[in-house]
C-alpha cells in the first residue's frame, strides 16, 4: 500500500515495544504548543566559553560532504542553506556525548506538504536523526514530525514556529555503547525545541532508517554531526556543542 489519506503508512513493521508501526498514519499527532519566547530573528545566541563552534555563520571550513570533499551548501548573511542536491554535509569534528545547539529556519516560501515541506535533519554521529521539518500547520506522520526521533518516536509536542522564523534545538545526546559487537547501552536523547521539551532521556531503537525498524550497528564512540539535504532550502546557524563531562572532575 502507498500513502494513506492521513499522511503515513499502515503496512510498515511494528516498532518494538510499541503498538504503532514505523511512520504510522494512525499514531496520535503531537499536540501543538506555541513557544513562549519570541524568536530571535536578528542575533544568534552566543556560544558558551567552552563550546566547540561548528558553524559561526562565516564559512563551511568545518564541514565536508559525504565523500570528505568541500561542502557545497550556500553561506550568506550568517547562515548556511541547503543547496538542493549538493548532498548531506557533516562536521569535520567528531564527538559523542554532548550538549548540542542548532538553530534552523524552514523556507519562507511554503512549498509541498507533509515530508516535502522544509525537510532536513540533524543526524547525531551521522546516524541518528532528529527530524527538521516545517510542521507549522503541516500534518505529517507523527514519528516524522519536527523533533521526532525519525521513524521511532514522535516528539512530546509540536513547538514549531512559522516558516522562515529561526528555531532553536537544544539537544543532550548520550551515545550508544557497544561491546563484543552488540549494543549494551542504547543511545539516549533529550531535546528542546524553542524551549519546549520534546524528549526526555529517550532511548533510541537504533540508527535512522525509512519504513524499517532501525538497528544498531557498532561504531566508534565519536562521530560527526550531519545535516540533511532533503532538497528543501532549509537554513542553519549558530551550531555548537559542549562535550559532556562527569561530576567531580578536576
Ligand atoms: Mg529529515
Amino acid at each position: 500500500m502507498a500513502e494513506q489519506a492521513k499522511p503515513g503508512y499502515s503496512d510498515t513493521p511494528l516498532i518494538p515495544n510499541s503498538k504503532y508501526r514505523v511512520h504510522d498514519c494512525d499514531r496520535p499527532q503531537p499536540r501543538v504548543v506555541t513557544p513562549g519566547t519570541e524568536s530571535t530573528q536578528e542575533a544568534a545566541g552566543a556560544a558558551p566559553s567552552d563550546a566547540v563552534v561548528l558553524f559561526d555563520g562565516t564559512d563551511l571550513s568545518g564541514w565536508v560532504d559525504k565523500d570528505g570533499n568541500e561542502a557545497k551548501w550556500k553561506v550568506e548573511n550568517g547562515y548556511m542553506e541547503v543547496a538542493p542536491k549538493a548532498g548531506n554535509i557533516k562536521s569535520v569534528a567528531e564527538f559523542g556525548d554532548c550538549q548540542l545547539h542548532v538553530e534552523w529556519a524552514s523556507p519562507v516560501v511554503v512549498e509541498g506538504d507533509s515530508q516535502g515541506r522544509g525537510n532536513s535533519g540533524v543526524f547525531l554521529m551521522g546516524k541518528y536523526e532528529i527530524q527538521v521539518l516545517d510542521c507549522f500547520e503541516n500534518p505529517t506522520y507523527p514519528d516524522g514530525t519536527t523533533g521526532g526521533i525519525y521513524g521511532q518516536c514522535p516528539p512530546l509536542a509540536n513547538s514549531c514556529r512559522k516558516p522562515g522564523e529561526w528555531q532553536v534545538y537544544d539537544i543532550i545526546w548520550i551515545a550508544p555503547r557497544f561491546e563484543d559487537g552488540k549494543v549494551v547501552s542504547p543511545a539516549r536523547v533529550t531535546v528542546f525545541l524553542n524551549g519546549v521539551l520534546l524528549h526526555h532521556d529517550k532511548e533510541l531503537i537504533g540508527a535512522t532508517t525509512h519504513k524499517k525498524v532501525g538497528e544498531y550497528v557498532p561504531h566508534a564512540s565519536a562521530g560527526p554531526l550531519e545535516l540533511q539535504d532533503h532538497k528543501n532550502p532549509v537554513r542553519f546557524r549558530n551550531i555548537w556543542y559542549r562535550p559532556l563531562g562527569a561530576y567531580d572532575q578536576e
